[in-house]
């Protein structure tokens, strides 16, 4: 039998009747939008990241947007962020009419590289997405030192970290904003889309609350052209069962991560490079070889499922063309393109199947 990269089927049947009661408590309740699970949610996830506000939002995606668009991100406007992470990151930017700005990433943690950041920062500059790539955060803290010399909004894209930290505080605290994607393959991940922005800032939120429900704070007067996206109430009750496990399935992926950093010692395979004041939750595990593509071809004919996260950096895309970039111009983020390949590394893993995972990988 093969190996997934993700098995969420077998993650399912391991709190089969703890959801199964939450879903059907939400169908027997009759309340299905904008109702208490997703209310409960929100206090349990600013809670869980050591915020006072959380606002549910349709997905990662639609977070990043009304967080834009709340601070008033628009035409003219720049925004930095990496080029290696997933499109949504900078796709948002151009979304509400802003300049996504690319910088180059640190070649060991391939999150954002924070000596190569300010030089970014034009007259336009309005706001920097850092990214925790595969759960792993950067130093949001230099960040808002650096934005606070420039007076730029920092808007921490947390979609594939919900637990990490970084000298002891969680992600998506530390920003202005942070924004989370509860999307079925994220360490923490909903049945359907779904998403969360955490805040310190009370404003901020109940502008975010009203962004998200048509511009409406009280029912159909219309302050601002808005956009609907909620997070419904069958999946805040499933994310709310979940969140009870996080904990100890980010600490199961910790320990996973540590025996194949073990099994591979040696075999000249990059294992993730960390950062040493984070803690991250691995949302993937990331080797990194020359040899990526005869790698990847060798794992699946031994029906091992391996990814390329990512093929293309951003400023490579069709889609941001127009923005000018050429190869070459983001060097180490290219290279992290060329070599980077995620393996299986789940709370159900086995220590039989990474055995046999890391053996094939050493051949
Ligand atoms: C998944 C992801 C998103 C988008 O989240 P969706 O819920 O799929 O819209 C944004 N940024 C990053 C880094 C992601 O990994």
């Amino acid at each position: 039998m093969g190996i997934p990269l993700l098995d969420l089927k077998a993650q399912y049947l391991t709190i089969k009747d703890e959801i199964d009661r939450a879903v059907l408590g939400v169908l027997d309740s009759g309340k299905y939008i904008l109702g208490p699970e997703m209310k409960a949610l929100e206090e349990e996830i600013a809670a869980y990241c050591g915020v006072k506000h959380a606002v549910a939002v349709g997905n990662g995606t639609d977070a990043l947007v009304l967080v834009l668009k709340a601070f008033g991100i628009g035409p003219g406007d720049e925004v930095i962020t990496t080029p290696f992470t997933f499109f949504a990151s900078a796709e948002t930017v151009a979304q509400v009419g802003a300049k996504p700005v690319f910088a180059d990433i640190d070649p060991v943690t391939l999150n954002l590289d924070l000596n190569r950041l300010e030089e970014k920062i034009s007259s336009k500059t309005k706001a920097i997405i850092p990214v925790h790539i595969f759960g792993q955060m950067l130093d949001v803290e230099r960040v808002m030192e650096i934005a606070a010399r420039h007076d730029l909004k920092v808007i921490e894209d947390a979609a594939q970290g919900i637990g990490a930290e970084y000298r002891g505080r969680r992600a998506g605290s530390i920003g202005h904003a942070g924004t989370f994607s509860f999307f079925p393959t994220k360490n923490l991940g909903a049945y359907g889309d779904a998403g969360m922005i955490v805040t310190e800032d009370e404003h901020l939120a109940s502008k975010l609350r009203m962004l998200r429900f048509h511009g409406c704070r009280a029912k159909y007067y219309h302050e601002e052209i808005g956009y609907n996206s909620r997070l419904d109430e069958i999946q805040a009750g499933i994310l709310r069962v979940k969140l009870g496990h996080l904990d100890s399935w980010n600490e199961a992926r910790r320990v996973k991560a540590a025996v194949y950093d073990e099994l591979l010692a040696g075999s000249g395979i990059v294992v993730p490079g960390l950062d040493p004041a984070a803690k991250p939750i691995y949302h993937l595990y990331v080797l990194r070889s020359e040899k990526r593509d005869s790698l990847l071809e060798r794992l699946g004919s031994a029906g091992i499922a391996s990814a390329v996260y990512y093929p293309v950096p951003l400023h490579l895309q069709h889609a941001f063309k127009y923005l000018g970039y050429r190869e070459g111009d983001f060097p180490v983020a290219e290279t992290a393109c060329k070599q980077a390949l995620a393996i299986p590394c789940y709370p159900e893993l086995t220590l039989e199947q990474q055995k046999q995972i890391a053996q094939i990988i050493r051949q």
